[in-house]
């Protein structure tokens, strides 16, 4: 359906009760925590309060979840049952979807065209996928000797921790949530303490539509209280992330000092975007190119943030991206004719402004935008800069922000190997008419995904899987149900 502007005004200022954990299918207070106010960064002013939960509220979710769990009103309930539920879910998302987006822009500027469709839009999807899939997966039995039968049962593996960032919560928490509950789980989700509203919301969705008190809990809150409490839970099974790689060495030596759970990491990019001389039709390969590192101010994870172009057209590339970084309309969040919103926090404003002024110490060119932009709110101009060498500072690490940095190349050779100079391993894009070129492409980039004379997209049916320090694990498609199951063997003797 299409949006319209004055259903979203109707909504920009709607009061939002002072957010509270969702424990046991209820709204609770800390026990001892704090708040944290809730700054929207379309305008720099805060509109409620989420909890700064403590170790003593995570453990009560993690209590709730267990209890959940063991009790079997989930675990046990026939796949049918769960289906229907989850079903009723992805209906419930689409119905608030307007509310759902807007609520999340407030929380965390990303534009409302963006977000519509990437968070209650993607989220519905997702609910609905696995609860199509939950029965289309099941055990085996395997070739023994006659006297033996071995069945393989796949069962729920117990407590999920799910641990989220700021970026697309709802969309990303959905990735979890949904195998996660599909397979039986009950879990415990701790969103970003900039972006936790939407999730909150879920929680509530949940248990309207059947899914029990305990299974689905959210505890909002700083990572180094509520998260490092779920990280080193005796009895979180499984644990499942998304966000930077600092706080993934967190979570596997919290596992490690732990119970050995198993810890799935989703991780950040420095995604290589490869212009060869025959791409075609540079105008438009500029503009898909300005979507895949502006869109969303460039705090996406798959955000083509390094350019490599080839020699020839390199001159005239640049000048075509230049252009589009100044073109990009950046402003109002919830505004429609907005391109691109805000900066997800203060903190992440100055983290971009350091990123530039660094990247100028160290000799790179600027060829578009490179400042912070005069209004309230956290704006950042899109900008585009030349790095002067493969050390600098905007080819080496991630900015998460609207920030591209330009490489040139000779040849495919020189092009695949500045590519995956890289310790990430995310994604990439490969432009070229070409198609011997894009399928040997294909298999030299050092990425979870290639895209081919495109940049961005992606569906719940693929995976998205972190190649070297983009993480060890994946979301999406069907394998991502089997992050949240465990087998087991039954060896039954059934001859003398
Ligand atoms: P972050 O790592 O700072 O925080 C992510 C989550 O971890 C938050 O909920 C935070 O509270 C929690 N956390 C922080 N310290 C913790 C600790 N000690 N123990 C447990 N939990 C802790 O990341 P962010 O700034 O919210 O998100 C941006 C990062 O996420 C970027 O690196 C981006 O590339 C990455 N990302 C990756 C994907 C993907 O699919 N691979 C998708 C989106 C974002």
């Amino acid at each position: 359906m299409a949006l319209e502007q004055h259903e979203i005004d109707a909504l920009r200022e709607a009061p939002v009760a002072r957010g509270r954990n969702f424990i046991s299918g209820d709204w609770r207070d800390s026990q001892g925590g704090g708040e944290i106010e809730v700054v929207s960064p379309g305008t720099g002013r805060a509109f409620t309060t989420i909890v700064d939960s403590s170790e003593a509220d995570a453990r009560e979710a993690i209590r709730a979840a267990r209890a959940s769990f063991d009790g079997g009103a989930w675990s046990r309930t026939a796949p049918a049952q769960r289906k229907a539920v989850l079903f009723r879910l992805a209906a419930l998302i689409e119905r608030h979807a307007l509310e759902l987006a807007v609520l999340g822009v407030r929380d965390n500027g990303t534009e409302i065209s963006m977000a519509y469709g990437a968070e209650p839009g993607s989220a519905a999807a997702t609910f609905r996928f696995y609860a199509e899939a939950l029965d289309k997966i099941h055990g085996d039995i395997t070739p023994t000797p006659s006297a033996i039968l071995s069945l393989i049962h796949r069962e729920p593996v117990g407590v999920v921790g799910a641990i989220v960032p700021w970026n697309f919560p709802l969309m990303i928490g959905a990735w979890k949530v949904a195998p996660a509950l599909a397979a039986g789980n009950s879990v415990v989700l701790k969103p970003s303490e900039h972006a936790s509203l939407t999730l909150l919301r879920l929680a509530e969705l949940a248990v309207q539509a059947g899914v029990p008190p305990g299974v689905l809990n959210v505890v909002t809150g700083q990572g180094a209280t509520a998260g490092r409490a779920i990280g080193l839970s005796h009895d979180v099974d499984v644990l499942t992330f998304t966000g930077s790689g600092a706080v993934g060495r967190h979570l596997l030596r919290y596992a490690a000092d732990s119970n050995f759970k198993q810890v799935h990491l989703e991780l950040g990019g420095k995604s290589p975007n490869v212009v060869f001389e025959d791409c075609g039709d540079l105008a438009d390969v500029a503009r898909q190119s300005a979507r895949g590192i502006f869109a969303n101010s460039g705090q996406v994870c798959v955000a083509g943030s390094r350019l490599l172009v080839q020699e020839r057209i390199y001159d005239e590339f640049v000048a075509e991206m230049a252009a589009q970084a100044r073109a990009t309309v950046v402003g109002d969040p919830l505004s429609l004719s907005s391109q691109v919103g805000a900066i997800g926090t203060a903190l992440q404003l100055e983290k971009n402004q350091d990123f530039v002024e660094r990247a100028v110490a160290a000799g790179d060119r600027v060829a578009a935008g490179g400042s912070r932009m005069a209004r309230e709110g956290f704006f950042f101009e899109p900008t585009v800069i030349e790095a002067a060498s493969r050390d600098s500072p905007l080819v080496r690490e991630e900015v998460f922000g609207p920030v591209l940095a330009v490489q040139r190349f000779r040849d495919e050779d020189e092009a695949v190997r500045l590519a995956n100079d890289s310790v990430y391993g995310l994604a990439s894009g490969v432009w070229t008419q070409n198609i011997g070129r894009a399928h040997r492409m294909v298999r030299r980039l050092q990425a979870g995904v290639v895209h081919v004379n495109c940049y961005g997209g992606a569906d719940i049916t693929a995976p998205l899987v972190g190649q070297k320090q983009s993480g060890n694990g994946f979301d999406r498609s069907l394998a991502a149900l089997e992050k949240y199951q465990k087998r087991k063997t039954a060896w039954i003797r059934i001859e003398p």
